[in-house]
C-alpha cells in the first residue's frame, strides 16, 4: 500500500514539476539577434538585449501570473554586419545589429553592386558610435593611410561590416587590396593575436570604444590605432549620411596618448517586415523600460539617448512594432 501512494505521489510531482515546463514550451515564442565576434560590441549589445527582455519578462510574470507572452532571446555570434542582414533577408534571424553604413546599403541596394534592395528590412533602433579604426603593430612603422602601401594587413572576414567599409575606403583612395603588400581575412576575434604574433601589420575594425579585442593588441603588445582624415575620408564623410568624423580620445588605450580622429558609423538594431509587431514592440520596451540598466552593460553604451536612439543611423524604415511602443512612450 504505502508502495503504491508513494508512486502515485511520484507521479503527482512528475506532473507537478513538468506542467509549467510544458506551459512554456506551448507558449513561448523564440526569436534570435545576430550580433558578431565574440571580442566585439556587438555581441555585448545583442546579449544586452537578451537580458533586459528576460527581466522584464520576469516582472510581468510575477505581475500578472504568467499570462503574458513568453519570448526568449538568444543572441549567438556572427561574421557580423552583413552576415546578419543576410540572414534576417532568409528569415533564419529575426534581429540583428549592424552598421549603418550596411542596413542604407541593404535597402537601397546600392552595395555591392547590383545587389537586389532588401525593402522588407526595418530598423529597431540605433546604439552606440563605431569608428573605423586601423590598428598598426608597435613596429610596424605605420604612420598614417599612406604608409599602410605594401604592408601586412587583415581586411575582415566575409560577412563583417569591417570588410564592406575597408573596400569603400580602399575604392575612395582609387585603389584595391593591392596596395597592401599581403591581405588576410581573419575575424575580430583573431586579429589582435595575429598582430601581436606579427603575422599582420595592421587591421582595420569598425567597432564601438572602447573595446576588449582592441585592447588585447594596444594594451597587450603596444599596437596602436592611426589618424584617417585624408582627402577621400572627408569626401566620404560629405557625401553620404552614414558616415561621420569619430575621435577616439586619448587615455581610451594604454597607446592613446592623443585623441584619434577617423570616421564612423552607428552600430543599429534591424529587423524584417516579417517579423510580427508584438514581438518588436516586446523587444523596444524592454530595452527602453530598463535603459539605465542598459547602459552598464557595456561602457560604449553609457551615451545612449533615447530620442537619438529612434533617429541616428536609421535609413530602413521603423519596424511598426517598434513605432507602436515610441508613440506610447512620448518619443515620437
Ligand atoms: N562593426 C562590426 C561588424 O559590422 C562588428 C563590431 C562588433 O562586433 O562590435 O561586423
Amino acid at each position: 500500500m504505502r508502495k503504491f501512494i508513494s508512486a502515485i505521489a511520484g507521479s503527482l510531482m512528475m506532473f507537478a514539476l513538468s506542467a509549467p515546463l510544458a506551459t512554456v514550451a506551448k507558449s513561448a515564442e523564440y526569436f534570435s539577434i545576430g550580433t558578431g565576434g565574440p571580442t566585439g560590441v556587438y555581441f555585448q549589445v545583442g546579449n544586452a538585449i537578451c537580458k533586459m527582455v528576460a527581466k522584464i519578462q520576469s516582472a510581468e510574470h510575477g505581475r500578472k501570473k504568467g499570462t503574458g507572452k513568453a519570448y526568449r532571446c538568444s543572441a549567438p555570434s556572427t561574421g557580423g554586419s552583413t552576415y546578419n542582414i543576410g540572414q534576417i533577408m532568409q528569415g533564419e534571424l529575426q534581429f540583428g545589429v549592424a552598421q549603418s553604413d550596411w542596413q542604407y546599403h541593404a535597402y537601397n541596394g546600392t552595395k555591392p553592386k547590383k545587389v537586389k534592395p532588401f525593402k522588407g528590412l526595418r530598423a529597431v533602433f540605433s546604439a552606440h558610435p563605431e569608428p573605423f579604426q586601423i590598428i598598426a603593430g608597435k613596429d610596424s612603422g605605420i604612420k598614417n593611410w599612406a604608409s599602410l602601401a605594401g604592408k601586412k594587413v587583415n581586411i575582415g572576414n566575409p560577412g563583417s561590416g569591417q570588410r564592406g567599409t575597408f573596400e569603400v575606403l580602399l575604392e575612395a583612395h582609387n585603389k584595391d587590396t593591392g596596395y597592401f603588400g599581403a591581405t588576410s581575412e581573419l575575424t575580430s576575434s583573431e586579429q589582435s593575436g595575429a598582430l601581436c604574433d606579427g603575422k599582420i601589420d595592421a587591421f582595420g575594425y569598425t567597432v564601438g570604444v572602447p573595446n576588449a579585442g582592441v585592447a588585447q593588441s594596444t594594451d597587450g603588445c603596444g599596437a596602436y590605432i592611426i589618424d584617417l582624415k585624408t582627402s577621400p575620408v572627408k569626401r566620404l564623410v560629405a557625401n553620404n549620411p552614414f558616415y561621420a568624423f569619430a575621435t577616439i580620445p586619448k587615455g581610451t588605450y594604454k597607446t592613446s596618448a592623443k585623441d584619434v580622429t577617423t570616421f564612423g558609423v552607428m552600430a543599429s538594431v534591424v529587423t524584417s517586415d516579417a517579423v510580427r509587431d508584438e514581438v518588436v514592440y516586446a523587444v523596444v520596451k524592454a530595452v527602453f523600460e530598463n535603459l539605465d540598466d542598459f547602459k552598464k552593460q557595456h561602457p560604449a553604451f553609457a551615451n545612449l539617448d533615447p530620442k537619438k536612439m529612434i533617429v541616428d543611423g536609421l535609413s530602413a524604415p521603423l519596424h511598426p512594432g517598434a513605432i507602436k511602443y515610441y508613440k506610447e512612450a512620448g518619443l515620437m
